[in-house]
């Protein structure tokens, strides 16, 4: 978040630039400098800046991209100027976007004898903002046709709440009722026995997530749609899923291909994912796909000029560079279907190695193990008593440059602290081997560190927060 800075007192540039006749000049921090400097200049302050930011390669907190190979980065430099949204100047662009959209449509098993529309965009966050108007506006027409009164209660969307921030960023800029299944113990993702009770004929859409943010998890989508399968054969008042699929949409399809989720679902009617988390591009890119479009209203798209004749978009965001698209539709090429396979396998041998070490040091109960997404959630066996807790444990990895989270589950199960591992397509198993090494070692310092009482801290410090 950036606040102002006006008040402050000014702190110029301090570092020396040596050799250049800036080497005495500050150049100021919170203005904007009078006069600019050299390019060699630039980039040096601005690199200088930089030097001590987290490394990438360590961050197990993200489950964003953080490699691409050098062919892609250089096609993603030269791309960079190109305007996604100009369809009649790069006509070519508009047609890569068009066939990324078609191969996860295929990806997702889209159905040929629906029409699937979908689109790219910045990422999750947008995508699923729209996947949520689109379910917002067919609620509206439904309950317009059905008569329901629409003053008398607030629309609703039901979903765990397990939820990431955008559905309550969706929620509360469009006036909606966000409902929570609450998780609890034995519960941790949607609760498929509860989860119908929250739907009524105010529900705009039930969201289904593969898997959930704060643990990896996945929604059983293939319950989820019976269940609601069942309420539509019932009720004059039907509802639909949508699937955010931010991780698990480019995960699932090449590792699980049994597992139903997506369009095979009569009841899913739309789905999100994140080209920049398993899609192995940097972020940000994210893609949202209606089974038909049908379900998408139609005033919500828009069409733009293609070469004189008509396009349409749905975007949010207008202008903005192609580049992250050339990078998803490089990637497809590049690695294919059996190529993702083979990386997200890797990456999930990762996963069941770490879970096996960190299992096997007595210390840790796993709250998702490595059995979908290569995603660890763990917290501190129960029983066991050490003057230690999981933010200490944080801590002293941190020292040795792994960021590692720590933090509570979602509202309701606030006193189950959880420590996360993402593992990546870039977390090989020698860094694997490192992180085990300075895990092992942080517990020992941290088990020989007398000066420290954990409960003491725990009290003290209180329990704070990631943002995920
Ligand atoms: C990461 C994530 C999002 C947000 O995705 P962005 O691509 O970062 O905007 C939404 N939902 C879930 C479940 C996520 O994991």
């Amino acid at each position: 978040m950036l606040y102002g800075k006006k008040n402050q007192e000014e702190n110029p540039y301090l570092d020396p630039i040596f050799g250049s006749s800036l080497e005495g000049d500050p150049l100021p921090k919170y203005r904007l400098n009078q006069k600019g400097v050299e390019p060699r200049i630039a980039s040096r302050v601005v690199q200088d800046q930089l030097v001590d930011e987290g490394n990438a390669r360590q961050n197990l907190a993200t489950f964003c991209q953080t490699y691409m190979e050098p062919e892609a980065t250089e096609l993603m430099a030269q791309t960079l100027s190109i305007n996604a949204i100009d369809k009649s100047e790069y006509p070519r662009m508009t047609e890569i976007e068009n066939r990324c959209v078609n191969i996860i449509g295929d990806l997702w098993h889209a159905s040929e004898k629906e029409e699937f529309i979908g689109t790219s965009t910045v990422g999750s966050s947008e995508a699923c903002m729209l996947a949520g108007i689109a379910m917002k506006f067919s609620w509206q027409q439904r309950a317009e046709a059905q008569g329901l009164d629409r003053t008398k209660q607030r629309p609703n969307l039901v979903i765990s709440s397990g939820y990431q921030v955008c559905w309550e960023k969706f929620c509360t800029y469009w006036d909606i009722e966000l409902r929570e299944v609450p998780m609890d113990k034995e519960h941790l993702s949607l609760n498929m026995d509860t989860v119908m009770d929250y739907v009524d004929e105010y529900t705009i859409g039930i969201v289904g997530i593969m898997g959930i943010t704060y643990s990896g998890r996945y929604d059983d989508l293939k319950t989820l749609d019976a269940l609601v399968e069942k309420h539509n054969q019932e009720s004059e008042f039907p509802v639909y899923i949508h699937v955010d699929a931010a991780s698990g949409g480019f995960y699932t399809p090449f590792v699980e291909p049994e597992i139903p989720w997506d369009f095979r679902l009569k009841n899913v009617i739309s789905i999100n994912a994140s080209g920049h988390k398993y899609g192995l591009v940097y972020p940000g890119i994210g893609w949202v796909l209606w089974r038909d479009k049908k379900y998408l209203p139609e005033k919500l798209i828009f069409n733009v000029s293609y070469l004189g004749g008509e396009l349409p978009t749905m975007a949010i965001n207008f202008s903005r560079s192609a580049s992250q698209i050339i990078g998803q539709y490089y990637n497809f090429i590049r690695f294919g279907f059996d190529g993702y396979k083979e990386i997200h396998l890797r990456t999930h041998k990762v996963a069941m190695y770490i879970e096996k070490e960190l299992k096997e040091t007595g210390y840790f109960t796993m709250v998702n193990g490595a059995e979908h997404l290569p995603v660890l959630c763990y917290t501190l066996k129960e029983e066991i008593d050490v003057p230690w807790t999981l933010y200490d444990l944080s801590d002293h990895l941190r020292m040795r440059g792994w960021q590692v989270p720590t933090y509570p589950m979602s509202k309701n199960l606030q006193d189950l602290i959880v420590q996360r591992v993402v593992c990546r397509a870039d977390l090989g198993m020698n860094e694997a081997i490192e992180f085990i090494n300075d895990l092992k070692d942080s517990i020992k310092e941290l088990n020989e560190a007398h000066l420290v009482d954990g409960s003491d801290v725990v009290k003290k410090k209180g329990t704070y927060g990631f943002t995920h």
